[in-house]
């Protein structure tokens, strides 16, 4: 299989994108570190806006979802808006408030299972511990993001010799009593004092100051090429951080845009979208306002560039598994490498409709890019994106598409090289269309 000098390059940058962001306000921040590169300036939801056309702005709420736009030179309301939609967080284990508990001399953290990862993955991991902790100051607190790139926790298999039928009956974990994450030993220390030392030294201040955190245990080995002609990859978190690198890669390379382009990355996805910074929330909808507003349209004509909108739900898609054929709708397979997948479902699950499908597939050829069909199969629940939920919100015409992929939620994730490449292909050509 040939792959294109470019398109190495560009699914190496997307490996170094994700090994930078192994949370989701790490993914923030790798977005504001590009963004900021390439001239995009930061606005603040506090103050007033004043927008010119060709002008580049990010905006982010709550620190884990981040709105990036250039304003086009013609009028919003006789082009339209396109959009680009993805999220920052994968399903996986948060450390609880007050994790740390001694066992029997062992050093344990307490986990919430968040969104619906394959826990049997996380096992015999080399894991550590990425997000976000607040540090109390004279003035209040001050927010600050931690990482940690040696391997702190692990949460060990059982021996076979004590779970003889796990090779048939499969790797089953009691979320509360067999998740848990090994820290360490007590070594007659405090389980608390065990667990804030660390975090504490690592940011220079007390342990006592630590007030509050939002922590994951993500896991530190770097992604990987893989496959005889090294076209796959592999890594953690690729949904749904390959289809915001996709969309971020097109958005930098947009130059001067006839209409407004929008790419718009939120948090809380595998939770549902329900929250402030989520697909369910204002955020969205809060800037296209401010956007129409600095451009001076009145309702009528934000109707009208809403009504000429069109929006690309980004997130990834199930790749056929030659081992599990019968996991499939065998008219529907997805196959790596062949091309961005536009995902459909009657009941709505994806907001996929044949007007917005065969637009994408437009795209697709315009950009010279294949792309492929999926539907899941009938007998099976579908899951859903962010797709369906803003286009209810916006009454925006939606699309849902991905890149195939397999062990979706895996901690260990693998996609196609030249995927990627047709991805960013095909996001960049709908933002110019
Ligand atoms: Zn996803």
């Amino acid at each position: 299989m040939n792959i294109p000098a470019a398109t190495r390059t560009q699914a190496e940058d997307l490996l170094t994108f994700i090994d930078a962001s192994p949370s989701p306000w790490h993914a923030v921040q790798t977005c504001e570190q590009r963004l900021l590169a390439s001239g995009f300036c930061r606005l603040d939801e506090v103050d007033r806006w004043q927008l010119t056309p060709g002008g580049r702005y990010f905006v982010i709420r709550g620190g884990s979802s981040i709105i990036a736009f250039i304003i086009g030179h013609q009028p919003a309301a006789e082009t339209g808006l396109r959009l680009i939609g993805a999220h920052t967080d994968s399903p996986g284990l948060r450390i609880k408030p007050k994790p740390a508990e001694d066992a029997a001399g062992m050093i344990r953290l307490g986990v919430e299972v968040y969104g619906g990862p394959i826990l049997a993955t996380f096992a015999d991991r080399d894991l550590s511990l990425a997000g976000r902790v607040n540090v109390r100051t004279a003035e209040g607190f001050t927010t600050h993001l931690v990482r940690f790139d040696e391997a702190l926790l692990r949460l060990p298999n059982l021996a076979i010799h004590m779970n003889r039928d796990v090779n048939e009956s499969g790797l089953k974990f009691n979320k509360q009593t067999e998740l848990p994450l090994i820290l360490g030993v007590a070594d007659g220390n405090k389980a608390d004092d065990r667990f804030r030392q660390p975090i504490a030294d690592a940011l220079g201040v007390s342990p006592q100051d630590l007030l509050t955190w939002e922590l994951n245990a993500y896991d530190t080995q770097k992604g990987a090429f893989w496959g005889v002609d090294r076209e796959f990859v592999a890594d953690s978190q690729l949904d749904n951080l390959a289809s915001c690198h996709a969309a971020l890669s097109a958005l930098l390379a947009t130059k001067n845009p006839a209409a407004s382009c929008i790419c718009a990355f939120f948090d809380h996805e595998e939770v549902g979208s329900e929250s402030a910074g989520g697909a369910s929330g204002s955020f969205a909808g809060d800037v296209i306002s401010r956007i129409a507003g600095c451009a001076g349209l009145d309702a009528e004509d934000q109707r009208r560039m809403l009504a000429r909108s069109f929006f690309i739900s980004a997130d990834m898609a199930h790749a056929w598994n030659p081992n599990f054929p019968g996991a499939y709708e065998p008219c529907h397979r997805a196959t790596v490498n062949a091309g961005p997948v536009i995902k459909t479902n009657a009941n709505q699950r994806y907001s996929t409709n044949a007007d917005t499908a065969a637009r994408f597939m437009a795209i697709c050829a315009k950009a010279g890019v294949p792309c492929q069909q999926y539907a899941h199969r009938t007998d099976l629940g579908c899951g859903s994106t962010i797709g369906p939920i803003l286009a209810a919100q916006l009454g925006i015409p939606s699309v849902d598409v991905g890149a195939p992929m397999w062990s979706m939620h895996s901690i260990r994730e693998s996609a196609g090289v030249l995927d990627h490449g047709y991805m960013i292909a095909a996001m960049t050509t709908a933002l110019a269309d």
